[in-house]
């Protein structure tokens, strides 16, 4: 049901941005990989919204990767470099929250760092 409300809340976004005049020909949905977010079912509901609203707009979902910064040693990383097992990496996809227990800092093991990119979902309107 996420999906819904979040393809909701981009239809009237982008609603709005046209009735102030802004162009838009394209919008890109970046779906976080730590989001545990159904595309095709984003899909669907994006292009039923933009019909209903006679928006005529192209629109592109990808996934952002996640990445990550330690607090402790100022190291950066993505979670397809993470040591992780790929049971974790499942158990990453269905819950999110779950990557605190299993990602590690590669270069202090540090479990304090901040979740860079990955989480929730980006738009980006395209002119
Ligand atoms: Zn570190």
């Amino acid at each position: 049901m996420h999906e819904l409300a979040l393809a909701e809340a981009i239809v009237s976004a982008l609603v709005s941005e046209v009735a102030k005049g802004q162009r838009v020909n394209k919008v890109v949905v970046l779906l976080g990989e730590l989001q545990n977010l159904d595309r095709e079912a984003m899909e669907q509901y994006l292009e039923a919204g933009l019909k209903e609203a006679n928006l005529n707009v192209r629109m592109e979902i990808k996934q952002e990767e996640a990445s990550f910064r330690c607090r402790r040693c100022g190291a950066s990383w993505r979670l397809s470099e993470a040591r992780i097992s790929p049971e974790e990496r499942e158990a990453i996809h269905y819950l999110p929250e779950a990557v605190y227990a299993y990602v590690r800092c590669p270069s202090c093991a540090s479990h304090d760092y901040e979740v860079v990119s990955g989480r929730g979902a980006r738009v980006l309107l395209e002119e």
